[in-house]
Formats: C-alpha cells, structure tokens, sequence
C-alpha cells in the first residue's frame, strides 16, 4: 500500500458532513423533564435510545481489547456494509472488489449506490489468487475490498489475510460472520499496523440473535467517525440494544449455539 492518508479515499461530500449529534449524547441531567425531542412522558418504549450506544460499545471494547472509538453499531452488519459503500465510494464513478463467489450484499449495496462490482473469481480450493488479485485491483482500482473468511458460502477461510490488506490502495473490509465457527484469529489483531482496515462482525449467526439485527465495525479511530457520521442517528433500537445488553453478559452462548449448530 502507498502513503496511506483516509481523506483520499473518503468522498468529499462526507468530509465535509456534519453529524447528527442527539443533545442528549453530551448531557447529562438530574431529575429530568424532556422536551427536546418530543417523545411521550409514558410508557415502556417512550424514549429514544442512546444514539451512540456507548454501554454495548464499552462492553465490546472490553472484550476485544480495543478502543470503544473504533467501534461501530449497525442494523445488522448489512447496513454497515451499506455505510461503507456510502463513505467511501463515488457514485457512478467508483468500484468495488468482492470473491466470487461471496455474500451477495456487497454488490447489491455498490449497485444501490451505482458504484461498479468488480468480481475476483476464487480457485478450485475457493482460495484467492494472488496474482489475479493484484491484476484486477491495479486494473479496475476499487475503493474498498470486501474479504469474507470464513466465506460464505463455500465456508473456507482465506490464507494470509494481511497480504492483501497490505497489497490493496483502498480499505479493505474482512467481514468475520462466521468468525466464532472458525479456528482462525480475527483480524482485529491487525487493526494497530493496517490504517485502511475495517473487521465486521454481528450478533446474527453464532450468537443466534439475527432478529436483533445488530451488527458491529472495528477499525481505525478515523474511519469509525465517518461511519458513524453517514448511519441514522437511531440505528439500534432500545428493544435490541437491552437484549444484547442482557445476553452479552451470558458467555456461554456461543459455544453452547456452535455445538447445537
Ligand atoms: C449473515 C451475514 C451477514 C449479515 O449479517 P447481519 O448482521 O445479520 O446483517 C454479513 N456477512 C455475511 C458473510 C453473512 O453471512
């Protein structure tokens, strides 16, 4: 990868951005009385919820021994994917790199957003050829790489991942679904020495809570605020944020789902 600065790759309407800041995210209130934001003084579900989501962010932060600043909360790991296409690629004029085969959702979100898919067909054992990808990504230069391992769907995980982090001039996204099934270490540990790296991961598959609809970004610092800029300020809501919240704390789930799976 050449001199890595983000403000090259991010669209320049979203540098420019300002995001939706809620007034509650940088108060805090005694006995309160709300009139902000309109909402009923009753009920259960009365509220907005916590725009940032900083109690799961803190949990996760702790767990993966990273920063809650590099953390980001999407409706599903689908919108962060959403998020990222929106970030950093310009309409009709930008594209991106995904395996074939792959998670569809990659091109349907750069199609949405009129962006190109370029596909890096996978070799007879579904691994990636290093040469075909270094052809393709100097040929057709996309913004973003999407990297599933484990892949869905042939299920393998990719070899030497950090290779074409290191060999891609754009962000690449290791998306970790299926993570928890797999022997390999997630790519999380890479965050600190690769500047254009994202890692997703949700709550949808080993978890089982794909009803929840929460899925979550690990990168640098920089590219957590731009995905946080673009999302809805109201992403998660307060039903699936508490019972992620709850389940979290219940370690053995995992395990206990991988063995029923
Ligand atoms: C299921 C799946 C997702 C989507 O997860 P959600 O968090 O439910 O949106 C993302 N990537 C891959 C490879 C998947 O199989």
């Amino acid at each position: 990868m050449k001199e890595f600065n983000i403000n090259n790759l991010v669209r320049k309407n979203i540098l420019e951005l300002q995001p939706y800041v809620s007034f509650r995210d940088n108060n805090t209130f005694e006995n309160p009385v709300f009139l902000d934001a309109n909402e009923s003084a009753f009920g259960e579900l009365n509220r907005y919820p916590d725009s940032t989501q900083k109690e799961l962010k803190e949990k996760l932060a702790a767990m993966k021994n990273v920063s809650a600043k590099q953390i980001a909360v999407g409706n599903g790991s689908d919108e962060l994917i959403d998020l990222i296409v929106k970030v950093f690629c310009e309409p009709k004029k930008d594209a991106i790199l995904m395996m074939n085969p792959s998670f569809a959702m990659y091109g349907f979100y750069a199609s949405v957003n009129e962006n190109k898919v370029v596909k890096l067909n996978l070799d007879e054992n579904f691994g990636i050829d290093k040469e075909e990808f270094l052809k393709i990504s100097k040929e057709e230069k996309p913004k973003v790489f999407f990297l599933c391992s484990p892949n869905n769907p042939t299920g393998n995980s990719i070899e030497g991942i950090e290779f074409y982090i290191k060999n891609f001039n754009g962000i690449v996204v290791v998306d970790e679904a299926y993570i928890e099934f797999s022997e390999h270490k997630s790519c999380i540990e890479l965050l600190g020495k690769c500047p254009n790296l994202i890692v997703l991961q949700t709550f949808s598959k080993a978890w089982g809570m794909a009803g929840a609809r929460v899925g979550i970004a690990y990168s640098s610092q920089e590219i957590i605020k731009l995905i946080n800029t673009v999302k809805s300020p109201y992403n998660i809501n307060s039903l699936s944020l508490n019972k992620i919240m709850q389940l979290i704390n219940y370690k053995n789930i995992i395990e206990e789902n991988i063995k029923i799976l």
